[in-house]
């Protein structure tokens, strides 16, 4: 039989992550010691208080029958508690608090509750693409919004036109942000929350990396310690307590946003494992963990970052996520750069700054001129690919 994709599969490119691992895998095949530090996956053991929970619940045999939808009221209650020692805000964990199995899902899902056909939402770029896929499927129009170095990588609402403003339903902004590892002062989410207020647009606030950063003068806020209404926030335990794996997170903010977001999910899954929010609920408990995670980060980051600089390369040290957003030589493309860390020698897998960018209409591409170095490989590895990166002359 022949398989047609549906025009929307058929028009995506493919995802730019599976490219990678492709590659990595053909390297791998000719016996290269590759160090990958393409795509963001934490290696970091999940702590033990997770996995013994986890193991508890299901021993306790808590987990037969279909779990509820929008999480048990002790997984959503633990969530308020959290973001209240956190960000000192105060969630209603029965109406302002939703689970999600991994954020990426409620991001990708979220703009089916709020766009009809044509909405625009307003998405940055570079950015995390299920805010653009998400808003495509739900046949909405993406207007993407540029992070520039010389705006601190923030959206610059003044320049969005008028009637895109007028026309759209949805804003997305994530800090601290994957790819540029920028962070936003406060004062962001004043502007930010004030333009949503006077557009009438929802935002959404992708806050996947709140909790891995390295100075406390650079500890994020969370847009909800603005305002409620009209926005939510996303936080994921993938990064925090090192539980990609286990796919949880939750959204938190205005009750009626969060009632559409739920609408939509009861028509997609039938809500999180109870083991997993058990193994959640331990995870939010404790901060000893994630304390000694950022420790870990930040000899990763040192490490790396000199061996960056010993390549010649301009300085660019993260203040937040695990990740380095490292602005290459001019004379290369971010395919260009990539592939010379490619090379059986080096092997060093990073993500080219162009597979996470757009073409803007009359510019160039918004990742261009950057790679992605994501901190996720273990110490040792690190180490070594700052050694094969540094004997590198730029
Ligand atoms: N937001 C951002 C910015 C991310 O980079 C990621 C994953 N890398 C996610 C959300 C999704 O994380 P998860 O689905 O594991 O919660």
């Amino acid at each position: 039989m022949d398989v047609t994709h549906s025009e929307r599969i058929a028009s995506l490119s493919t995802y730019p992550f599976a490219i990678l691992e492709r590659k990595v895998a053909e390297l791998q095949g000719q016996g290269v010691r590759v160090i990958d530090l393409g795509v963001g996956s934490p290696t970091a053991e999940t702590p033990a208080i997770v996995r013994d929970a986890l193991k508890k619940s299901v021993d306790a045999r808590r987990n037969e029958g279909y779990p509820t939808y929008e999480g048990m009221p002790a997984f959503r209650q633990a969530c308020a508690d959290w973001a209240r020692r956190r960000y000192g805000v105060e969630l209603d964990a029965e109406t302002e608090v939703t689970s999600c199995l991994g954020t990426k899902e409620a991001l990708f899902h979220f703009p089916e509750a709020f766009l009809n056909p044509g909405d625009v939402a307003i998405v940055p770029s570079p950015g995390y693409s299920p805010y653009v896929r998400g808003t495509l499927f739900a046949e909405g129009k993406p207007y993407l919004a540029p992070l520039l170095p010389e705006r601190d990588f923030l959206p610059d609402f003044e320049a969005i036109p008028q009637d895109v403003a007028e026309r759209a339903k949805l804003l997305w902004i994530n800090y601290p942000n994957n790819p540029t590892a920028a962070v936003a002062p406060r004062e962001f989410y004043e502007r930010t929350v004030e333009f949503g207020r006077r557009h009438g647009i929802i935002v959404c606030s992708d806050e996947a990396y709140s909790d891995i950063y390295y100075e406390e003068e650079d500890k994020p806020c969370s847009i909800l310690e603005t305002v409620r209404e009209g926005v939510v926030a996303t936080f994921s335990l993938s990064k925090r307590s090192a539980m990609a794996n286990y796919r949880v997170g939750f959204v938190a903010g205005d009750a009626a946003v969060i009632a559409g977001l739920r609408k939509v999910k009861t028509n997609i899954d039938s809500g999180m494992p109870t083991f997993i929010q058990e193994a959640a609920i331990a995870a939010y408990s404790d901060e000893g963990h994630v304390a000694s995670m950022r420790e870990e980060y930040r000899r990763k980051r040192d490490i790396l970052c000199e061996g960056l600089k010993a390549a010649g390369l301009p300085e660019c040290l993260p203040r937040a996520t695990f990740y380095i957003w490292q602005r290459i030589p001019d004379s290369y493309t971010s395919v260009e750069f990539a592939r010379k860390l490619l090379t059986p020698e080096v092997g060093v897998v990073v993500m080219p700054g162009e597979w996470l960018g757009d073409e803007l209409k009359g510019g160039e591409n918004t990742g261009q001129g950057y790679v992605r170095l994501a901190l996720v490989a273990p110490e040792e590895e690190i180490r070594e690919a700052a050694g094969r990166i540094g004997s590198l002359r730029f």
